[in-house]
């Protein structure tokens, strides 16, 4: 599990996150809604050991993570998949998928890892030749989390999978985090743009404004709620 006390962020003087506590149980799937501004990228970023936090702590499965750099949280299990995808262009799909997995080296394991991915992901496999810079965004997505999959996160922290993405293929994106949730007890904290889609696969969300914790609460219960879904669900 995830356990996040107390956290303060500060930029220079702008005082990004004003004491963020929040819980990502193993098996779960965990929303941070919010504004632009919010804070909620700034705290992904600080959990992956990419922003520095002035203030609090930081476990995963009860170990310090603070002061840690990027490459030793992935090493704990963490993985990010950033917001704007970043897939390296030039490179095919399956040197991009195989990159994911540099913090493995069994290379048996690494090929039945992307069978797997492919199973999830069959676009990918049809286009395992090709350069990721030909890829429509929405498979530029999925190939950003199977390239994150591939590294075998305990934990997948994912940031606006479905941003420039159309309507019907983010519900995609998200229908495959939900089976990825379910079949395999992946465990996922989210940052989604669209509130009421992330709650539909969600367990638990926490809504930040500017650097705080405003609301949390079961997904299922949160987004019967008149006044969340009146402020954060744009439902009237
Ligand atoms: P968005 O959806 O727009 O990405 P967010 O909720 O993820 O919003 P953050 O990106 O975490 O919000 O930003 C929180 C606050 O910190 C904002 O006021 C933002 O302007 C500021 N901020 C973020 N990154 C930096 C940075 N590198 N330098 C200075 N200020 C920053």
């Amino acid at each position: 599990m995830l356990e996040i006390k107390n956290l303060h962020v500060y930029y220079g003087g702008i005082h990004a996150l004003h004491g963020i506590s929040l819980r990502v149980p193993d098996g779960k799937i965990v929303t941070l809604l919010g504004a632009n501004g919010a804070g909620k990228s700034s705290t992904l970023r600080t959990i992956a050991g990419l922003v520095k936090a002035n203030e609090g702590s930081i476990t995963f499965d009860g170990q310090n993570l603070l002061g840690l750099k990027s490459f030793e949280v992935l090493r704990r299990g963490i993985a990010l998949v950033p917001e704007g995808r970043r897939v390296f262009v030039n490179l095919t799909v399956r040197e991009n998928l195989i990159l994911g997995a540099y913090t493995r080296n069994d290379k048996t394991e690494i090929r039945r890892s992307t069978e797997e991915i492919f199973a999830v992901f069959p676009r990918l496999e049809e286009r395992i030749n090709q350069p990721a810079g030909t890829l429509s965004g929405g498979e530029q997505q999925m190939l950003a989390l199977g390239r994150a999959l591939m590294s075998q996160p305990k934990l997948l922290m994912i940031d606006e999978p479905s941003l420039g993405l159309a309507p019907v293929l983010s519900q995609g994106v998200l229908k495959k985090l939900k089976e990825i949730n379910q079949n395999k007890g992946q465990t996922i904290l989210l940052i989604e743009q669209n509130a009421r889609a992330a709650m539909s696969i969600a367990d638990y969300a926490y809504i930040l404004e500017t650097g705080k914790i405003v609301l949390e609460g079961e997904a299922e219960v949160l987004s019967k709620d008149d006044q969340v879904r009146k402020s954060y669900l744009g439902v009237h």
